[in-house]
């Protein structure tokens, strides 16, 4: 069967080249052929093939020198070398490259497609494994509920914010908002009912904090914003059109929720802790004097 991956192959001789080429075309369905070192490296350039299969001995730019460039740019380049006994002076250059594998013209068509499946399964497991790197790096900074980011990635984010405001001078604000009398609302409704005015909240909140800030679930019915480049006044305006949308909101079964809203920005004597102390005094304020409203520091 045939594979994605993408092939350079690399020879001077006319003959070796077009049978060798018929025969990679049952491996892949992508191959770029060359005749030399130096159109090889403009085509790897190009392309970025997956595995590099070259001779040695070429006109121009040889095979050595081409991979030493490749390997320039991607020290993990899969290659594999075609030589001759009759090379054996560069074949003793060439062993101290780190590559795939030598294969000796003639060419052992079964020894090379071997080595082909060597390749792919080693690129295959490397796929699996970065996925599964993204999946696990996924699920450590989501929340399960709302499926929005979680305290772990906030807190990150905020730490590299703070960094960069200490070395830029940049506005940073933090907004804290968290749903008024939400134990009633359970308490009435039932707790499923409540998960889903939190799944659709925190969708809704997303969708308009996408392309300012970063929106996370802070804990329980509390969501939290880290918004950089921006003052209090535009994270208070802000904050606020966030209470109207939320209020305004019909969801599920006809209910309606409201929020309480803190805010504040970041000053030149504060550290993580004390600027989210000042939101959540923000917050707390916003309760005390009614709720469904915003206060800042
Ligand atoms: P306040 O306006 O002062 O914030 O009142 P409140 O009732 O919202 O605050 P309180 O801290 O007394 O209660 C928080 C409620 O939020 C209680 C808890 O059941 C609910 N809650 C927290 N996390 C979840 C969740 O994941 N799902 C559901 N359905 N409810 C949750
Ligand atoms: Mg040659
Ligand atoms: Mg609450
Ligand atoms: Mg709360």
């Amino acid at each position: 069967m045939k594979t994605k991956l993408t092939l350079l192959y690399v020879e001077d001789e006319d003959g070796i080249r077009n049978q060798l080429s018929r025969f990679l075309k049952y491996f892949s369905t992508t191959i770029y052929t060359a005749t030399n070192g130096k159109k090889g490296l403009e085509l790897y350039k190009k392309h970025l093939p997956d595995i590099v299969i070259s001779d040695i001995k070429m006109p121009i730019m040889n095979g050595i020198e081409m991979v030493k460039a490749i390997k320039e740019i991607n020290q993990k380049q899969h290659i594999i070398f075609t030589t001759a006994h009759s090379e054996s002076n560069y074949f003793m250059d060439a062993i101290d490259m780190q590559v795939d594998g030598y294969i000796l013209k003639p060419i052992d068509l079964k020894k090379l497609e071997q080595k082909l499946k060597q390749i792919q399964e080693l690129i295959n497991l490397k796929k699996d494994y970065i996925k599964y790197q993204k999946e696990l790096e996924y699920k450590a900074y989501t929340d399960n509920l709302t499926q929005i980011y979680n305290r772990r990635y906030f807190e990150d984010i905020l730490d590299k914010e703070i960094k960069k405001y200490q070395i830029e001078k940049t506005p940073l604000s933090l907004i804290l908002f968290d749903i008024d009398k939400f134990k009633n609302f359970n308490d009435t409704y039932g707790h499923q009912i409540g998960d889903e005015i939190l799944k659709t909240l925190a969708k809704i909140i997303k969708e308009n904090i996408k392309d300012i800030g970063t929106f996370a679930r802070w804990g329980g019915e509390e969501f939290a914003c880290i918004l950089p480049n921006i003052k209090i006044d535009k994270a208070k305006e802000l904050a606020k059109h966030l209470r109207n949308i939320i209020e305004k909101h019909i969801f599920i079964n006809n209910l309606q929720v409201t929020c309480s809203f803190g805010v504040a920005e970041f000053c030149k004597n504060d550290v993580k802790r004390t600027i989210i102390k000042r939101t959540d005094d923000a917050l707390y304020r916003a309760k005390k004097n009614g709720r469904n409203r915003v206060e800042t520091e």
